[in-house]
């Protein structure tokens, strides 16, 4: 037996009792002869005390001790002596006499401290095994854990069966670019990684599961940002026989019983819903972050007549004009506002007015175009006080949503308002549903019509009219997002189930009759042979542990995460392989010499 207890269980009440401990050694310090080892396992800590007068062989074995040797310690639990208990420490109150030292391990001098936070990326992914070490990289393993088992556990209260499905799976042209895996037993074919489970799950459904969840890997070849990794984990859920409020009240009920089990927070359930078209008009975002208030108000009505030519302009062409009053920040700097002014118009806008309110005065060149009247309609509208900053934007719908919507986001950062004075109850934990999404959107770099969410989404059927006439800009999709905290954490939607219209669904993302026979034939088919109706929502996992750990990346969150250039720096992968290997796939480099 290696040891009796972990290093964080001893208390007063064991003093006397030989124990065995276990672990590494995580500092060591010597006060004039006398060595102090505190003994470090995934639990906590433990001080050893070495005493030469005690027993000089061990003082001087333990003399040799480094930082992270491994070793294990036989001994009897004391009373740390009065005056020096750590009360910050559980084990305190107590230090433990050794009888005997064994070093089953040594450590080479570390490559970087492990007690204070790494500056260097590089040097902590290339040893991410020290790195995990540290304990707020060892916390944030064991709530991801946690957050796994409550999903698991939740959902299998409520009847979901977790099932797995293929890595090695099929290429297909919606979406983000796949990884290939070159088929060995037929040469000239490839397999892909799953960007998610989507057509499985769906063909799961069809094969009467009903009820279907799996917390599943996922990969996708993207460029790589923060919150981004090419491999990720997704809570996959779909279910037959379901209505949008059915996902909706399984995907709070999981949230909620993982919030109580990781974090024992309890959130508020239902949660706040949101048509897609309402975000943006009251939030500037499709994602709101709505810890805090500052919403976009509609001056349009205001300035119909305005002989403020940029407002008119925009009204006349159609456009709107639109404000937010970020409160008490007339202070606002120069530097601030040229950095606002630099994000408006990154989005889209001209240039960016703003009016400060200091000394019960409107300080701002637009404001002599303003009547009276419109002074009095714009100060109740956005009720507009001393000390407060105003910032319009006039243009088309969506960009000055967009422009209003990010300038939000980045005010609320200058005035620090995520960390303090919460608007009216709002909880920390935000939650809100967003539904209503367009079917499409436009891209004019394929020049086509693109799926917003996945090609297998619903229109709503109040909008099948509008899908058949192929008014494609105003077809609403039965799809939905989680968002937490202006971060969105999941999304789903109703699926199509009927061959028919899914074909239609393919033919208006141009695809013909003969890619939609070769890539998606068999769920076609499938649907021809007693498909229920369905629908589902799908979990960044990570992100979501993210969140739950207060970490500012998903890196911190996973075990062996990739770099921003989507390598492994640790086993340096990816990394070249045997010619034979590839010669039994039958692949030649663009670089070898023969191609
Ligand atoms: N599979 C979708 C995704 O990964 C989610 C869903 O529709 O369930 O975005």
């Amino acid at each position: 037996m290696f040891r009796t207890h972990d290093c964080n269980s001893l208390r007063k009440a064991d003093i006397g009792t030989q124990v065995t401990l276990a672990g590494w050694v995580n500092v060591t310090r010597d006060h004039g002869g006398v060595i102090f080892i505190d003994l470090r396992d995934r639990q906590g800590l433990t001080q050893v005390v070495f005493r030469p007068e005690e027993n000089a062989e061990l003082a001087k074995q333990a003399h040799t001790l480094r930082g992270e040797d491994v070793v294990e310690v036989l001994g009897t639990v004391a009373a740390r002596l009065p005056g020096t208990e750590n009360p910050n420490l559980a084990t305190g109150d107590i230090e433990i006499i050794p009888s005997e030292l064994r070093i089953l391990n040594r450590a080479e001098p570390l490559p970087f401290p492990l007690d204070s936070e790494p500056q260097n990326e590089d040097l902590r992914m290339t040893h991410r095994y020290l790195d995990l070490r540290r304990p707020r990289l060892a916390r944030n393993l064991r709530i991801r854990h946690r957050a796994a088992k409550a999903t698991r556990d939740y959902l299998d209260s409520q009847g979901f069966v977790e099932v797995e499905t293929p890595i090695l799976s099929k290429s297909t042209p919606e979406g983000a670019r796949d990884f290939l895996v070159p088929s060995r037993v037929v040469p000239g074919k490839f397999y892909a990684l799953p960007q998610a489970p989507q057509q499985y799950k769906q063909l799961l459904m069809v094969a009467g599961v009903e009820k279907y969840f799996q917390i599943a890997k996922c990969f996708r070849d993207e460029d790589l940002r923060a919150d981004r990794q090419p491999e990720f984990t997704q809570i996959d859920i779909e279910a037959s026989f379901v209505t949008p409020d059915d996902i909706f009240g399984v995907t709070e009920g999981m949230l909620a019983a993982i919030f109580k089990t990781t974090r024992d927070i309890d959130i508020k359930t239902p949660f706040d819903r949101f048509t897609y078209r309402e975000a943006l008009d009251r939030y500037g975002s499709d994602k709101p972050d709505r810890r805090f208030e500052m919403e976009l108000v509609d001056l349009s009505q205001t300035f119909r007549e305005s002989s403020f030519k940029v407002f008119r302009g925009a009204l006349d062409a159609g456009g709107v004009v639109k404000g937010i009053n970020a409160k008490g920040f007339a202070g606002i700097t120069i530097g601030q506002a040229d950095e606002l002014t630099e994000i408006a118009k990154l989005h889209g806008a001209k240039g960016l007015a703003f009016i400060k309110v200091e000394n019960g005065e409107w300080k701002s060149p637009i404001v002599k175009f303003f009547g009276d009247a419109e002074k009095t309609a714009l100060q109740s509208q956005l009720d507009i006080e001393e000390g407060d900053c105003v910032f319009f934007a006039a243009d088309k719908w969506q960009t000055a949503c967009d422009v209003l919507g990010r300038l939000r986001l980045r005010i609320a950062e200058m005035q620090d308002l995520h960390g303090r004075a919460r608007p009216s109850g709002a909880p920390d934990w935000n939650f809100l549903w967003v539904t209503d999404f367009p079917l499409f959107e436009w891209s004019a770099e394929d020049n086509k019509w693109n799926a917003m969410h996945h090609p297998f989404t619903r229109p709503k059927a109040e909008d099948m009219p509008l899908f058949e006439a192929k008014k494609f800009s105003e077809v609403r999709a039965e799809a939905y997002d989680v968002v937490l905290n202006g971060v969105e954490i999941g999304g789903g939607s109703m699926r199509i189930y009927e061959q028919p219209l899914q074909e239609k669904m393919f033919e208006a993302l141009g695809i013909t009759s003969e890619a939609q026979q070769a890539q998606f034939g068999h769920l076609l088919r499938a649907f021809r042979l007693g498909t229920p109706p369905h629908g589902g929502i799908a979990f960044g996992f990570d992100r979501l542990v993210m969140l739950l750990c207060g970490e500012p990346s998903i890196r911190d969150v996973m075990a062996f995460p990739k770099n921003n250039r989507a390598m492994d720096l640790m086993s340096q992968s990816p990394s070249e392989v045997d010619p034979k290997q590839l010669r039994d796939l039958g692949i030649q480099l663009s670089g070898d010499k023969k191609v």
